[in-house]
């Protein structure tokens, strides 16, 4: 399904089987090296899969396939974060710009009442 494949492993005789090399030793095996892939060796290694998936347990082979399956597989729960984020930065705003609501609130000022018992 995936793009993404484990790399062959190099033995470290880099020899070919041959008459003279019939099998890789325990020591050819020994720091096998993966293949280097020459059209992936420019890309940053954090941009190299797979990506597991958050929400699932999906793992995709690039960043892009990630996010393509995410907004497909779990459009609704990233509407959900996306609103949360907002909801909760908009909520930091308020609360550090504004002093606290009791001492905003304007005093009421209490009315004296008309009584009959003037002076
Ligand atoms: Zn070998
Ligand atoms: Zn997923």
């Amino acid at each position: 399904m995936g793009l993404y494949f484990d790399p062959p492993l190099v033995p470290r005789c880099r020899q070919h089987l041959t008459q003279y090399h019939r099998a890789h030793s325990r020591e050819c095996w020994a720091g096998a090296q993966a293949v280097e892939f020459p059209q992936m060796k420019d890309v940053p290694s954090e941009l190299i899969g797979p990506f597991p998936c958050q929400f699932c347990e999906r793992k995709l082979p690039t960043v892009q396939a990630l996010e393509q399956h995410q907004s497909v597989a779990h459009k609704k729960r990233l509407e959900e974060i996306k609103m949360g984020q907002i909801l909760g930065e908009t909520l930091a705003q308020n609360l550090g710009s504004f002093p606290a609501p009791s001492a905003q609130r304007p005093k009421m000022r209490k009315r004296k009442k008309a009584t009959s018992k003037a002076k």
